[in-house]
């Protein structure tokens, strides 16, 4: 389960503005009209630059996501009456199914089989919502409103409801147990806020600014996201090195640091293979994400981490590695085959340092705790030499 505090921390700024559209549409009577008047374009403008961003980068995950938005506020605007009604019915049932299933499929690139599959599926989605739209069928439209509650959540539909419940229900699972949270915490909120505006739908602005607050919730994790792939590592979901480099810098004089790196790890690969020596290096980032002190783990590269202690401190910091390296020599770890499994055992070696006014730089500093890891290494591994 993921931790409280990087819930609370990957969540917070999607809600905030999420919380932001919601007290603007509270106190629509106190807000000059002309505010409101620009959000359309701010959402226009938004989603050009999300459909940019996405394509450039490769992203387009989120093409699927505001494109359809675009569309069901170009139905509402253009179509009028009894269509946009229909519109409003599919939209509030289909939509927040379609952010689910984009946010469960893996981002490929749009013109390979899977992205090819993906465009296809929005064009039949489109087709058969235009379809209804064009040519109603009041069986159909019956079928969807059937009422299945006592009271009514007016203007949608029973069946809405059941699906939003579903879908929200997912999403916090998603948010509590999967890793993705970035992702996940983002798609709960903008399913939150895509509600609130189809509910408060009668309200003048409700859908503009529920859809503007989506545009930023998408444009800000795209942004966060490109900044996670530059300073975390894919793998083990600990920071890398480029964000080694600037967190040492930003602690200036005061630190400790200690290389770490796993023994024997080749042997363990040509053995066993590569996937488990994965999985082998997502243990050993778990426990050392874990480490007291005030600590920070990274992966340094391959299998070597680094953790960095804000304190002078050495012993302690020494303490803290040591206490970490008996924790992961006597965690088990299985590794499985077709036949049958076997309980295996993994050791780290460290070496610690201290800076010095003599370090130079960060690398002056890396350098040092290298030179202890290797005597940590030749005194006979699993241990934590310290400089
Ligand atoms: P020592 O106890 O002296 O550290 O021995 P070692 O075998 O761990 O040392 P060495 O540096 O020779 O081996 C490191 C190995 O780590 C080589 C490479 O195959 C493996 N490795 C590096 N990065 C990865 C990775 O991302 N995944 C996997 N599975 N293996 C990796
Ligand atoms: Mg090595
Ligand atoms: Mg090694």
């Amino acid at each position: 389960m993921n931790s409280l505090k990087s819930i609370a921390l990957n969540i917070s700024i999607p809600f905030f503005i999420s919380a932001v559209q919601g007290s603007m549409l509270f106190y629509e009577d106190k807000i000059p009209k002309i505010i409101f008047s620009i959000v359309p374009y701010l959402f226009y403008a938004i989603s050009v630059l999300i459909l940019w961003v996405s394509w450039h980068f490769n992203r387009n995950r989120f093409i699927f996501i505001i494109l359809p938005l675009l569309l069901i506020y170009f139905g509402f605007v253009y179509l009028g009456g009894k269509r946009a009604t229909d519109l409003f019915l599919y939209a509030s049932m289909l939509y927040p199914l379609h952010l689910l299933l984009f946010l469960s499929l893996k981002e490929r690139g749009l013109f390979s089989i899977w992205g090819i599959l993906k465009i296809a599926f929005f064009v039949v989605e489109i087709a058969v919502i235009l379809y209804l739209v064009i040519y109603p069928n009041a069986d159909f439209i019956a079928l969807l409103k059937m009422k299945l509650f006592v009271i009514s959540f007016y203007p949608l539909e029973d069946i809405s409801i059941i699906i939003a419940i579903l879908v929200i229900f997912i999403m916090v699972a998603l948010v509590l147990f999967n890793r993705y949270l970035l992702y996940n915490s983002s798609f709960l909120v903008i399913a939150v806020t895509f509600y609130m505006g189809f509910y408060f739908i009668k309200t003048s602005y409700a859908k503009e600014l529920s859809l503007l607050a989506i545009g930023v919730i998408i444009f800000i994790l795209l942004i966060r996201e490109s900044y996670r792939l530059a300073f975390y590592d894919e793998l083990t979901s600990l920071p890398g090195r480029r964000a080694l480099v600037e967190d040492m810098a930003k602690l200036g004089m005061k630190y400790s640091l200690a290389m770490i790196d796993i023994d024997h790890f080749k042997k363990f690969n040509d053995t066993y293979g590569h996937d488990t020596g994965d999985e082998v290096l997502k243990m050993v980032a778990s426990k050392l994400a874990e480490v007291g002190g005030g600590g920070k783990a990274y992966r340094y590269g391959g299998e070597e981490f680094v953790l960095l202690f804000p304190s002078r401190e050495v012993d302690e910091s020494y303490k803290h590695t040591d206490i970490l390296r008996e924790t992961i020599a006597k965690s088990p770890f299985i590794v499985r085959n077709k036949q049958n499994s076997k309980t295996i055992y993994i050791n780290i070696s460290s070496g610690i340092v201290q800076k010095n006014s003599q370090d130079k730089d960060p690398f002056a500093v890396m350098k040092r705790a290298d030179n202890a890891l290797y005597k940590a290494k030749k005194a006979g591994r699993n241990q934590v030499v310290k400089a």
